[in-house]
């Protein structure tokens, strides 16, 4: 299977509730051969409203911490566990997990990373696999709001950095 395959499977899915209230699926995005895969929880509105992952506030300090720390968002794939915006933003229900984890771990088994960032509460949810290393760190929503969180942030981002580049393509 391809990504694009996975992608047409997600924007037309309506294996949980979720799709019934959204604007977009929001697959994700990046490179095939991305070294680094970053995962989140799920799309918010202004995800849903483009159909990309993490394009709104949250998003755009994530690019540019990583971007400060020498990563660059177009070398890395974003996504989510789940590919729907919730109502009203809510954690998604563990049934709406369970029903869309699938595509998640084809993603996986398509790009093949070498290291999975989970940012915040993504991280329970995640499958843990052999052979790849896993990161987690503060969300950067949480990081945005309180100092002490973005000073911790910033720190996690650039241990990040040298993980990346201490680990071999
Ligand atoms: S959230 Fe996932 S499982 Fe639910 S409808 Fe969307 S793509 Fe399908």
């Amino acid at each position: 299977m391809t990504l694009e395959d996975l992608n047409l499977q997600i924007y037309g899915c309506k294996k949980c509730r979720l799709w019934q209230e959204a604007k977009h699926g929001v697959p994700g995005e990046g490179p095939l051969d991305a070294k680094v895969m970053i995962i989140g929880q799920n799309p918010g509105a202004d995800e849903d409203k483009t159909g990309r992952p993490f394009v709104g506030r949250a998003g755009k300090y994530l690019t540019k911490t990583l971007a400060e720390y020498g990563i660059k968002r177009e070398n890395v794939f974003i996504t989510n566990i789940v590919k729907h915006i919730s109502p009203e933003n809510r954690k998604p229900y563990p049934d709406e997990v369970s029903a869309c984890l699938p595509y998640l771990n084809n993603q996986i088994s398509i790009i093949k990373p070498k290291i999975i960032v989970l940012l915040g509460e993504s991280a329970k949810e995640t499958p843990r696999l052999e052979g790849i290393k896993y990161v987690q760190i503060i969300h950067p929503s949480a990081a945005m709001r309180f100092t002490k969180m973005r000073d911790r942030f910033r720190i996690q981002i650039s241990e990040l950095s040298n993980l990346i580049n201490s680990t071999e393509a």
